[in-house]
């Protein structure tokens, strides 16, 4: 069969899915909200009949379940360190056949311990199914050729873009590991001449800013994708400015899949309802309103081997106002960091720092630069550079990041040859060691 084609089951189901997005996103947020409640309901019983852990956390609400937001909202948080204490616990001893077959993930992890969490066919096929939506939402040419730099090992070639356009006819695909530097990622892009670039948002932010530099293009470029760190305010800058191209940002961790996906018409963040319920919340547990910024606490709404249900990833987010674009899924205006990244002040202000590349550039030849908070009044600063910094230069450099952080920190400057990555291949600008 060429015209019309006819897809098969795989693809039937995922193109079905998307038809059920297409008209779920643009539904008014009470009536998300009401068959999201039905939907954590059945997971709700799931977890308290099938998970010891719940069994116990829910007690009170076992016996009579979940028939409201405001019953919703008497169930206990689980905070990350909870949950990886928890352990098997957490893990449900019956899961519906319906389900498929369950799998591990390893996510790395902000601490360095791991959390190991489990999910079934249905949860990965609805990973895939909000990849699909994050292309069709920004109109990729799926025809396009896909460059991926991910923190694996290695390079792998595929002839398609992978499970999630199972039902399209795609381009080709590249992922690469995080092995090579800065300059090497970039010579090898050019001979790879992507269509797509999808890589963490500092690495990418990297790769332009040195695209300029040396005054380097990717004619072919249309769009670079970001996951799995905080954007850098002026990173969208910077792309434009290297690559003349647009950037798609996607908000996901690996024990919940996307939490939020970029608006296509504008920077903000659509919350992905139909697969999780996203809550920010203020010190006293209460919803944030648009403006504020507060603890993200997420419930899976379709695991039901092993269901993180009001759970602490220990991310922070800014609560936005209802989008222009006109979907009723909820709006974050940004995700600001975790609590390793925010800053402490001696006069008992926290806030999470920003100090643009184009600060510290316009100062010294910098490659790059991390800030580690270690005591309430002292900031050091970790910075890669050819040469040292001269008297003049530190000083300089002291004053405008003394401006950037809103205090005047005592600052000590290391030349590093390099700043390794954390855990996951991520990169931290700033890293508090007293914030807890
Ligand atoms: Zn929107």
């Amino acid at each position: 069969m060429v015209w019309p084609a006819f897809p098969d089951d795989v693809a039937s189901r995922m193109l079905a899915l998307q038809y059920q997005f297409e008209q779920s996103q643009w539904w008014p947020v009470e009536q998300l909200q009401t068959v999201q409640l039905q939907q954590f309901a059945q997971v709700f019983r799931q977890a308290v009949t099938r998970s010891p852990y719940y069994r116990r956390l829910f007690a009170a609400q076992a016996a009579i379940g979940i028939a409201s937001w405001a019953d919703y909202r008497e169930l206990p948080v689980s905070t990350r360190r909870e949950v990886q204490h928890a352990g098997t616990d957490l893990h449900c001893d019956n899961v519906p056949a319906a389900h498929g077959a369950v799998g591990r993930t390893e996510s790395s992890g902000s601490t360095g311990s791991p959390l190991v969490t489990l999910g079934t066919a249905w949860t990965q096929f609805m990973w895939h199914a909000l990849l699909l939506r994050d292309h069709l939402w920004h109109r990729r040419n799926l025809r396009g050729k896909l460059v991926a730099i991910r923190s694996t090992k290695g390079e792998t070639r595929m002839a398609n873009w992978g499970p999630a356009t199972a039902a399209f006819v795609t381009g080709a695909s590249v992922v690469r590991g995080l092995s090579m530097d800065i300059d090497e990622q970039l010579h090898w892009l050019v001979r790879e001449n992507p269509d797509y670039l999808l890589a963490h948002a500092v690495n990418v932010h990297a790769l332009a800013a040195r695209s300029i530099e040396l005054g380097i293009t990717l004619p072919g470029l249309k769009q670079a994708r970001t996951y799995g760190e905080m954007l850098r305010p002026d990173t969208r800058e910077v792309v434009r400015a290297a690559w003349e191209v647009g950037l798609a940002d996607t908000y996901s961790c690996e024990e919940l899949g996307h939490l939020a996906l970029q608006c296509p018409e504008c920077d903000a963040y659509h919350v992905q309802a139909e697969s999780v319920i996203l809550e920010v919340l203020d010190n006293d547990g209460r919803p944030c309103v648009p403006g504020e910024t507060g603890r993200v606490v997420l419930s899976s709404l379709h695991n039901f081997a092993m269901p993180l249900l009001r759970y602490e990833n220990g991310d922070y987010a800014e609560v936005g106002e209802p989008c222009c674009c006109g979907r009723g899924l909820p709006v974050l205006r940004r995700i600001v960091g975790r609590q390793r990244n925010m800053l402490s002040r001696p006069d008992g202000v926290r806030h999470w720092p920003s100090f643009p590349s184009q600060r510290w550039l316009d100062i010294a030849p910098i490659v790059q630069i991390q800030l580690v908070q270690d005591a309430l009044n002292h900031v050091a600063v970790k910075f890669v550079m050819p040469r040292d910094l001269s008297a003049d230069e530190s000083l300089r450099l002291t004053a405008a990041l003394q401006e950037c952080l809103h205090y005047p920190f005592r600052m000590t400057f290391e030349r590093v040859d390099a700043i390794p990555r954390g855990a996951g291949g991520k990169y931290e600008d700033f890293v508090s060691k007293i914030s807890g």
